[in-house]
């Protein structure tokens, strides 16, 4: 299974293997109501895990079925009849290992962007937990540079003008 552009390539899982391979086409921006939805369901997992360390898994649980529902644009898996399979019928139909395949590359396409309005705003459960002193995973780079030279030079030649 492979990630090309918005498309991902898997093996065919349709019944009687009517295709070489299967692909899935993700939209090309998260929907507003998907975004929402997948920060509801983080803050869900953050909840289940009461301010310890956020398991892939748990997260996973409550984001993966976000995914499927909002993420998705097209596919080519057809029914037993060989009819486009109608996403409703995805979850009956599917193997386990595909759906999740497929929520995994949408959380790899869309996760940061559905995240990002959360940035900097930070829970009261985070507040002095076990992540307060690991600061390995800064985020500084995509903070705005300090500039300092106009403030500290005019100070500078203040205080040496006496
Ligand atoms: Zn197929």
């Amino acid at each position: 299974m492979a990630l090309e552009g918005r498309t991902l390539v898997v093996e065919c899982p349709c019944p009687g293997t009517p295709h070489e391979h299967d692909t899935v086409t993700f939209s090309p921006v998260l929907p507003m109501a998907g975004g929402l939805a997948v920060i509801s369901a983080v803050r869900d997992a953050m909840r289940a895990t009461d301010g310890e360390e956020m398991d892939n898994l748990v997260l996973a649980a409550h984001t993966f079925p976000v995914y499927l529902r909002f993420a998705i644009e097209s596919w080519t898996f057809t029914d037993a009849a060989g009819h486009l399979l109608d996403r409703e019928r995805w979850d009956a139909l599917l193997p386990f290992g595909v759906k999740y395949a497929i929520a995994d590359a949408a959380d790899d396409l869309f996760g940061e962007e559905a995240l990002s309005p959360l940035v900097g705003t930070t829970p009261a459960s985070s507040r002095g937990g076990p992540t307060a002193t690991s600061t390995s995973r800064s985020r500084a780079s995509g903070s705005s540079p300090r500039s300092r030279s106009a403030p500290s030079s005019r100070a500078a030649s203040a205080a040496s003008e006496p």
